[in-house]
């Protein structure tokens, strides 16, 4: 039985529906994780190898697998003397493991961090974690040459075999290799998590949200991920020169502006963004952005209806060591002349949009018109001087 958790209170798609994300869909290397009609991933625990390559992609840590948490793992990692990182070791596969844990790691280990590749050419599930682990390999390296770090990840075919692996237990089976782990007292939550795989059956599991999940999703928070970074980078040492890099070369946090040409101060995009990267003043007058709190989730794009939040072409790695919070735009706002309400008057509007809503509706209802000089007639006398 697959050990695979999905929190759907974290999932992006929770956030909004209009979120585009199938990062975990992409990268499930048996298809077993789709999106089911609720708009929420769905996977049939039966088919779950338990590779963890969710994990390693999903920008809001919506999946926990049993036997492995990444947070654990990292401070284990970093505080033991092993160099190696290998799924017949330590993983239950690197792909479980996203750029921003292996950036944070080199950071912070003093050797050289090896990344065992030797078993990968001979993994049925080579396709598609052997591509996203070089992926993130490359990313990170890119990254920590770009912070001057002087660390550097190897990935080498080392192969390693544990020794201690029991000869009955197929080396590609990862359910069984994580059997293994928490035999060694990795898992913390080990009952509580049996007590909720004991209650999952063959069939696809499909997930909803209760009021609690619902609570959850307006409490703004970080991934743990971004912590972990965070702390990493508080301990290294900044660069001579803040290198500017390519926005496609980063895939896990932005810097935005926003087209005011287009943009109505809906407020979609602070209220839905999970991690409060997006956010605003009291008065919803302003629209501020912390580049380094973004997780890059494109929930705000995929929700803003003009398309007015756009992504700049180019990432400031100052933002890693002097992380800071930007205005992107200043709105006026005036009294509404009917209702009195505070709204944003984009073009020098003294009625707040709803008022205008109803007025139209009011006048619809009674059969009137408004002309162009601010006089009201009855369309049927407009119609009769025609
Ligand atoms: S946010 Fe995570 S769980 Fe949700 S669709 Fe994206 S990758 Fe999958
Ligand atoms: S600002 Fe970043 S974290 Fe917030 S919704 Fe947009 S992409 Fe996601």
């Amino acid at each position: 039985m697959s050990t695979l958790i999905f929190n759907p209170s974290a999932c992006v798609r929770s956030v909004t529906k209009f979120s585009e994300c199938t990062k975990c869909v992409e990268i499930c290397p048996v298809g077993t994780l789709h999106i089911a009609d609720n708009n929420l991933p769905a996977f049939t625990p039966s088919a779950c190898v338990d590779c963890g390559g969710c994990l390693g992609v999903c920008p809001s840590e919506a999946f926990k697998l049993k036997g492995f948490d990444p947070t654990e793992f990292f401070f284990s990692f970093a505080t033991s003397d092993e160099a190696l990182i290998s799924c017949r070791l330590n993983v239950p596969c690197i792909a479980a493991l996203s750029s921003e844990h292996l950036i944070a790691l080199a950071l912070i280990k003093e050797d050289p961090m090896v990344l065992d590749i030797g078993h990968c050419q001979s993994c049925p599930y080579k396709e598609p974690l052997y591509v996203q682990i070089l992926k993130s390999v490359e990313e990170a390296n890119y990254l920590l040459e770009a912070c001057e770090s002087g660390k550097v990840i190897r990935v080498e075919e080392v192969a390693v075999e544990e020794e201690d692996v029991a000869e009955d237990i197929d080396p590609n089976d990862r359910r069984a290799f994580l059997e293994r782990l928490s035999l060694k007292g990795v898992v913390q939550s080990k009952r509580e998590f049996e007590d909720a795989v004991a209650s999952v059956s063959d069939e696809t599991k499909t997930h909803h949200l209760d009021l609690v999940d619902v609570a959850k999703i307006r409490q703004k928070s970080l991934p743990d991920k971004r912590k972990i970074l965070f702390t990493a980078l508080k301990r290294a040492p900044k660069p001579s020169i803040f290198h500017t890099i390519a926005e496609e070369d980063i895939s896990f946090a932005s810097q935005k502006y926003i087209d005011m040409e287009s943009c109505t101060n809906c407020q979609m995009c602070y209220r839905i963004c999970p991690t409060g990267a997006l956010s605003s003043n009291p008065k919803n007058s302003k629209i501020y952005f912390d580049t380094m709190m973004c997780i890059k989730c494109r929930a705000c794009h995929d929700t803003c209806e003009p398309d007015s939040l756009k992504l700049q072409p180019t990432f400031e790695l100052k933002e890693f060591f002097e992380p800071t919070q930007r205005l992107l735009a200043t709105f006026k706002l005036v009294r509404c002349r009917e209702c009195g309400v505070h709204f944003t008057s984009l073009h020098g509007e003294q009625t707040c949009p709803r008022c205008m809503v109803e007025e139209e509706e009011a006048l619809d209802l009674w059969g009137l018109e408004e002309q162009e000089d601010g006089t009201v007639v009855f369309k049927t006398l407009q119609e009769d001087k025609g």
